[in-house]
């Protein structure tokens, strides 16, 4: 019996895989007849350029396969038109109606094409726009946000961004009603002179590690923010304390005025003590009125919009929601804001550009390579996860494990931007396609770093929503995922189309 599977990519390349399904069988017959054992599925990593990597998904794993084969087959179903006539296939980009490759075919029904470098076009996903997905990779930002930081330089690392978008489903969502900008009456004049605070909750739903409330503060003079993730109103104190901690010591300043409203957390004896006894003035702003409404309450419907369209647009469960308003976070202080003229909120605290070529779409499928001993071969090529953000303590990329219901880090991750986790069916992942793969990931060590503007700044948000985590760390002289480039398997093999039995 000849599975559909015939229709598949096929290498005898075990070692190509990031993932595989070793349970995987079935049987592929090549178009001179002969059958061949499939003994596993997966995907497979292949180098278009230099630090540009593709995944190729739903490849076959047949050991007798001295060669790697590309089907046609499967390009079709994803954007390339294919048209045989005369004994030649031309395979043509449906986009911009541009033709790839022209591939004759030989005996027994195979079209076998030694591709040029140009060939390697096919494997570039045009369909993606570079704009849009800087869209999705700033927390879907507008656009008006995402070209001012370009136009000004604010970020290194940032692209033109021409277009409008496309409808966006996680906008959609997401977007709430502005508030109006109140009149400010005044502006702090240098860093921590007036620091906005507020908590937001309960949420419906726990986060990950049981946090029902987030706390911000927000820095009046730079726009800086900074998130802690409460179980109970109460922690607000320690909190403060642990945040005033924190940003002293990095910018030298110390707090003036705390500007809250009356809630009781921030009204509680021994908070207002502390801060009488340490020469911080409180200002207690009256609660619900909208000539008031606080910076800080302005700034955390900001946030919830910006978190609710990155969970809406990935469809993930909302015990997330910390993940994400962490992550909100992180993009808003790297985004424009009205307050701080042509510079990001990081980088008028820090006094550094910061560089934003790391940042990667929230909720997105990330492999990561986690060393752990004990693991079967299949286990070591990479872990099947959803990204959930940056982790300011160790420079590495938040991921996510549905299964195990657990965040780990890692700096080795390989990032599937437009897929999404399957949560009917986690085994099997994803239709057969063709999918950028924007690019790998190895977040390096500062001290290694050659742009010093490049990492310290990730260390400044204290975020805390990881603390109840295992925090998996891969050796920073692990194995880099293996990989093979496209040049090299062209020169080894050809692209062929399999018919399949009636
Ligand atoms: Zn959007």
């Amino acid at each position: 019996m000849v599975d559909s599977g015939c229709s598949n990519h096929m290498t005898g390349d075990l070692e190509s895989f990031t993932d595989i399904d070793d349970k995987y069988r079935s049987q592929v017959k090549l178009g001179d007849g002969k059958k061949l054992k499939v003994e596993g599925k997966g995907t497979v990593v292949v180098c278009i350029e230099e630090g540009n990597k593709t995944l190729i998904r739903d490849v076959l794993y047949v050991p007798e396969l001295t060669l790697n084969l590309l089907s046609v087959g499967q390009l079709m179903l994803k954007n390339y038109k294919l048209l045989f006539d005369n004994g030649v296939c031309e395979i043509i980009n449906k986009v911009d109606n541009f033709m790839v490759a022209k591939v004759p075919m030989t005996s027994n029904r195979i079209f076998s094409l030694a591709m040029s470098q140009d060939g390697e076009v096919a494997f570039k996903s045009e369909n993606l726009d570079q704009s849009f997905l800087w869209h999705l990779r700033y927390g879907h930002l507008n656009f008006r946000g995402l070209k001012l930081l370009r136009q000004k330089n604010m970020v290194a690392g940032l692209p033109q961004i021409n277009k409008e978008a496309k409808i966006c489903e996680g906008c959609i969502y997401g977007k709430m009603h502005r508030l109006p900008f109140p009149k400010t009456s005044w502006r702090a004049k240098a860093p921590l002179e007036l620091v906005h605070a507020d908590i937001c909750g309960p949420t419906r739903t726990q986060s990950l590690s049981g946090k029902r409330y987030f706390l911000l503060f927000v820095d009046d003079f730079t726009r800086m923010m900074w998130v802690f993730f409460l179980e109970q109103k109460s922690e607000a104190f320690p909190k403060f304390l642990q945040f005033q901690a924190v940003a002293e010591k990095e910018c030298g300043h110390q707090i003036k005025t705390l500007r809250t409203d009356r809630g009781g957390e921030f009204i509680y004896t021994p908070f207002m003590e502390y801060c009488r006894n340490n020469g911080i003035k409180r200002q207690l702003r009256v609660c619900y009125t909208p000539q008031q409404n606080g910076m800080a309450e302005r700034k955390n419907r900001t946030i919830v919009e910006m978190e609710r369209s990155m969970l809406k647009a990935k469809k993930l469960p909302n015990n997330l929601w910390a993940e994400a308003v962490n992550t909100t976070i992180y993009i808003l202080n790297r985004s424009p804001t009205k307050a701080v003229r042509n510079k990001t909120p990081i980088h008028a605290w820090h006094n550094r550009r910061p560089q934003v070529d790391h940042l990667k779409v929230f909720g997105c499928i990330a492999y990561a390579h986690i060393s752990t001993p004990n693991r079967d071969k299949f286990d070591q090529k990479g872990e099947k996860l959803i990204f959930t953000g940056y982790s300011d303590e160790s420079k590495g990329y938040r991921l996510y494990n549905p299964v195990k219901n657990e965040v780990v880090v890692s700096r080795d991750v390989i990032f599937d931007v437009m897929a999404e986790w399957n949560w009917e069916n986690p085994i099997s992942q994803s239709p057969p396609s063709y999918e950028i793969l924007e690019d790998s990931a190895t977040l390096e060590d500062p001290s290694n770093d050659p742009d010093p503007v490049a990492s310290p700044e990730r260390n400044s948000a204290p975020s805390s929503e990881g603390d109840n985590f295992r925090d998996v760390l891969t050796d920073s002289d692990s194995p880099p995922l293996r990989t093979r480039s496209l040049r090299e398997i062209y020169e080894t093999s050809h692209v062929a189309y399999f018919s399949c039995e009636p």
